[in-house]
């Protein structure tokens, strides 16, 4: 797949609801072991938002859904997560030329100013324990590909993010609630983090479904 068009990018965004909406237990689980347990009702609360306000309405830009995507997490999810993964699907689209349709390389370039605004709001840098260590390997392997098939760069992202979820274990946090437990946050993952690989693995299956669909 060369190009994803609005209303394919509506049932991309949909399909990856739903995958983090099933992975609520999975991320409860991460978090309770070194926060508060909270993370995975956070994101279920912040895609069903999305899915809402998604459903019950027709786009004509890539940037309209996008920047929808991060309303709907921003007012429904709170606190810092809640901040960051909403800026992490609006803060890409911000001075983006509008567009019904997208490829490879402007997607790469969308998700990379993604990364930049959320450090911007969030003050982690890699190696702090939060989602920037997923997701800032996932940005750079989508600018480094350059073949241009949304199935294939979405499947480096994914790779690049969980091999960021892995790094996180030898890691101390410096943000969110792990932070007060420093040195004892080691040999555990980070739960934010864990939802940005959640976010591409499944962005490449739906990909693949599609592909499998038209083929
Ligand atoms: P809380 O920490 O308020 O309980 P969640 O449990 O929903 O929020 O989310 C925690 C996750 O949010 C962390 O695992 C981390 O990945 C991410 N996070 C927290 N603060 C920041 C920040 N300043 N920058 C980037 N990510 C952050
Ligand atoms: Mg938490």
């Amino acid at each position: 797949m060369k190009t994803i068009c609005t209303e394919e990018m509506k049932a991309m965004l949909l399909f990856i609801a739903d995958r983090v909406m099933e992975s609520k237990p999975m991320l409860t689980e991460v978090d309770s072991r070194i926060g508060d347990g909270d993370h995975g009702i956070g994101m279920e609360t912040g895609f069903r938002a999305v899915k809402e306000v998604l459903s019950g309405e027709d786009f004509d830009t890539v940037n309209q859904l996008f920047r929808q995507t991060g309303i709907a997490m921003l007012n429904s999810m709170g606190g810092a997560s809640g901040v960051v993964f909403s800026t992490m699907f609006m803060g890409g689209v911000k001075g983006m030329q509008d567009t019904s349709q997208i490829d490879t390389q402007a997607f790469a370039d969308m998700m990379s100013r993604s990364l930049e605004a959320v450090q911007k709001r969030g003050g982690a840098r890699r190696g702090d324990k939060t989602m920037v260590d997923a997701l800032e390997p996932a940005c750079a392997a989508m600018s480094e590909y350059q073949g241009g098939d949304f199935g294939e760069i979405f499947c480096r992202a994914a790779e690049a993010a969980q091999k960021g979820v892995e790094e996180t274990k030898r890691y101390a946090a410096k943000f969110g609630r792990a932070k007060s437990l420093m040195e004892r946050s080691i040999g555990y993952q980070d739960a934010g983090a864990t939802s940005v690989w959640i976010i591409f693995r499944a962005a490449a299956d739906w990909c693949l479904k599609k592909e499998a669909e038209e083929a």
